[in-house]
């Protein structure tokens, strides 16, 4: 089996974005630290929108293009060091401010189709473009913010016309219809790469792949058991490295919502962060079962999210797949 482990590289969308040093490059460095103890490279999406609000703004305040110069060192010994960047778009920082302490984020165009036809082209060649100009990088890969990738004909032609040509926001059974999110992937085909043209979740002999995030159902004992877990562990240990908070989804803004929503049985992507990153075993395991050697097995994650106990449950993680399976970038992988 391929195993990518993919790492969405932004701030919190929040009321407080938390800091650049605590959500990107502490996190970050701490992955990197393990991927080299274990020989082995990491895939990350950046949200270039981010970069780009940061760099517009770096002349006007220090805080900001200190901020901005450190992210961009950090992103060139990431390629130094032959670990994938590729393409993450947040679009809604095109609506947002700096207060001259803090971020206001407008987060009512969360999704790139909130967006007119013709921004949104705009908005991801500018991003394509900021990537090769700023990092000398050539994206191969895309993944849209907060899964909301459809209508992807929207921008498609531009990923194409740039050569981006695979596509990795997908996970099996997923779906939200909130104000924010947009998204259903309950009748995707359940495999673990195929081609399309213009519509991620049908297969066909199109020009793009996707490679999308293993999903994995998530039941009422296996969240029983991970809310015991966390609730006996050193508080330290499971305390996240960001420092902002999240975007509140309007769902679980009422507490009866959000008790039912956490033990409902759901599909979810497979993920490295905070305290589910003590299932990558298990469910590689699983999969392994159903799958051939050409298959993926895509887990993604947040350094914002890393905890001290992530962290040693990923290394922990590396050691015992590297025995039997190959853990690649996506850079290395062509039309499949
Ligand atoms: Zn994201």
């Amino acid at each position: 089996m391929n195993i990518i482990l993919s790492y969405d590289y932004e701030l919190f969308f929040g009321q407080n974005t938390g800091t650049v040093e605590n959500c990107l490059l502490k996190p970050t460095n701490g992955l990197l630290d393990i991927a080299k103890k274990n020989s082995i490279k990491l895939n990350f999406f950046i949200d270039i929108p981010f970069l780009i609000k940061l760099k517009s703004l770096s002349k006007k305040h220090e805080e900001l293009a200190s901020d901005y110069t450190s992210i961009i060192q950090q992103l060139n010994m990431l390629k130094d060091n032959g670990h994938s960047i590729q393409l993450h778009i947040h679009p809604h920082w095109y609506d947002s401010k700096y207060d001259g302490r803090k971020w206001k984020l407008n987060t009512e165009r969360y999704k790139l189709s909130d967006f007119s036809d013709n921004d949104a082209k705009k908005i991801v060649k500018e991003c394509i473009e900021f990537m090769k100009s700023e990092i000398d990088v050539k994206p191969v890969a895309f993944r849209a913010g907060g899964w909301s990738i459809e209508p992807f004909s929207k921008y498609s032609e531009v990923l194409r016309e740039n050569g981006v040509l695979i596509d990795s926001t997908i996970y099996f059974g997923g779906f939200d219809y909130s104000s924010n999110q947009y998204y259903d992937f309950r009748n995707c085909p359940k495999k673990s790469f195929w081609n399309f043209d213009d519509a991620p979740t049908i297969e066909t002999d199109g020009y793009f792949t996707e490679i999308p995030i293993s999903s994995m159902k998530f039941g009422f004992v296996t969240s029983m058991l991970l809310s015991i877990k966390l609730r006996f562990m050193n508080k330290k240990m499971v305390k996240a490295f960001g420092d902002g908070s999240g975007i509140k989804n309007e769902i679980e803004t009422n507490i009866v919502s959000k008790i039912i929503n956490k033990f409902k049985s759901k599909y979810l992507g497979v993920s490295l962060d905070g305290i589910a990153s003590c299932l990558l075993s298990k469910t590689l395991s699983k999969q392994l079962n159903s799958c051939g050697e050409q298959d993926f097995f895509v887990a993604i994650g947040h350094p914002k999210a890393q905890t001290t106990h992530s962290l040693q449950e990923l290394d922990r993680f590396i050691k015992k797949a590297k025995k039997m399976n190959k853990f690649i970038v996506y850079s290395f992988i062509k039309r499949v």
